[in-house]
């Protein structure tokens, strides 16, 4: 069952001057067709510019597209009657942590997304209580989320997020200004949602380290995606990677060089464990 559809998805920034007229058009994202199938864990990559953000925010509908169709969970994003229910199905979560929490007090923040859809009161508890179980920041609760370091912060925005029931968590570079103990905890609350609540998980990355455990990568560049495949696939291209000025991860390169000087390795290491294992150590 798809939760995304896109089909030749095409969007236009247009730009006016004071007078209405049309003084310059950016296609952002240009002919992109992709299906995400309900419990995929995706990873999104690709340059500053590529069309990241603005495919992300045609997932709950805070754009549509100029041409194409985009559906969430069958609906067509362009069915104003139904986006509520599309917001609902796919929740997003921004690069910024601080301009993303609303509440004084961190159980307060997780719950404001159940009481918007007039959850009873009851139920809003249980949910502000599984989702910071769910992202582990439960005994954080009863904290004010301003003193919390910027991963506590992210993982509290997927609470809130979670708490609203979503089918998919879209999570446009969820780590980007993190420190790198708060990006593993991170994206151990997204895997874990994934892993355990099947939650649909939609990650923009700049980090190649992030996307080795999704089972699809999409590659952007100029609006389109241009390379797609398991991550396997796509880190056995590293010269094409290269090419596209992209990084590989370290022990994917390691082993590529390797390689190159006429090691026996597999295309495609992703973790330090498959490379010590390939080398028969
Ligand atoms: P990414 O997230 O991959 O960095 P974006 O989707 O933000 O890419 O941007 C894609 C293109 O659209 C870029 O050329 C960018 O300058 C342009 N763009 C993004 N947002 C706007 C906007 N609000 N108005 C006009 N152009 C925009
Ligand atoms: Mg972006």
């Amino acid at each position: 069952m798809s939760i995304i559809k896109a089909k030749d998805v095409t969007f236009e920034y247009i730009r006016r001057d004071e007078e209405g007229n049309v003084e310059g058009i950016t296609t952002a994202v240009d002919k992109v067709s992709l299906d995400i199938k309900q419990g995929d864990f995706i990873a999104i990559l690709g340059h500053n510019g590529s069309g990241k953000s603005t495919l992300a925010k045609h997932m709950n509908a805070i754009l549509y597209p100029t041409e194409g169709t985009l559906w969430v969970d069958g609906k067509d994003t362009k069915d104003e009657k139904e986006l509520w229910n599309i917001r609902q199905s796919a929740g997003m979560v921004f690069q910024n942590p601080d301009n993303q929490i609303i509440g004084q007090v961190v159980e307060e923040d997780v719950g404001f997304g159940p009481e918007n859809m007039g959850i009873p009161t009851k139920e809003i508890w249980e949910r502000v209580t599984e989702s910071l179980k769910a992202v582990d920041m439960y005994e954080y609760r009863k904290h004010s989320p301003n003193k919390l370091s910027g991963g506590q912060k992210q993982r509290v925005s997927i609470a809130g997020v979670l708490a609203m029931h979503p089918k998919c968590i879209i999570l446009d570079e969820p780590t980007a200004m993190l420190d790198p103990d708060g990006r593993k905890d991170v994206i151990r609350a997204a895997r874990a949602l994934n892993d355990v609540e099947k939650v649909t998980i939609i990650l923009i990355t700049h980090y190649m380290e992030e996307t080795i455990y999704a089972d699809r990568i999409f590659v952007m560049e100029e609006g389109s995606v241009v390379m797609e495949g398991t991550p396997r696939e796509i880190f056995s291209r590293v010269e094409e990677l290269k090419k596209r000025r992209l990084d590989v991860p370290q022990v994917t390169l390691l082993a590529h060089e390797l390689k190159k000087r006429g090691m026996d390795l597999p295309d495609g290491i992703l973790t330090k464990e498959e490379l010590i294992e390939a080398l028969g150590l």
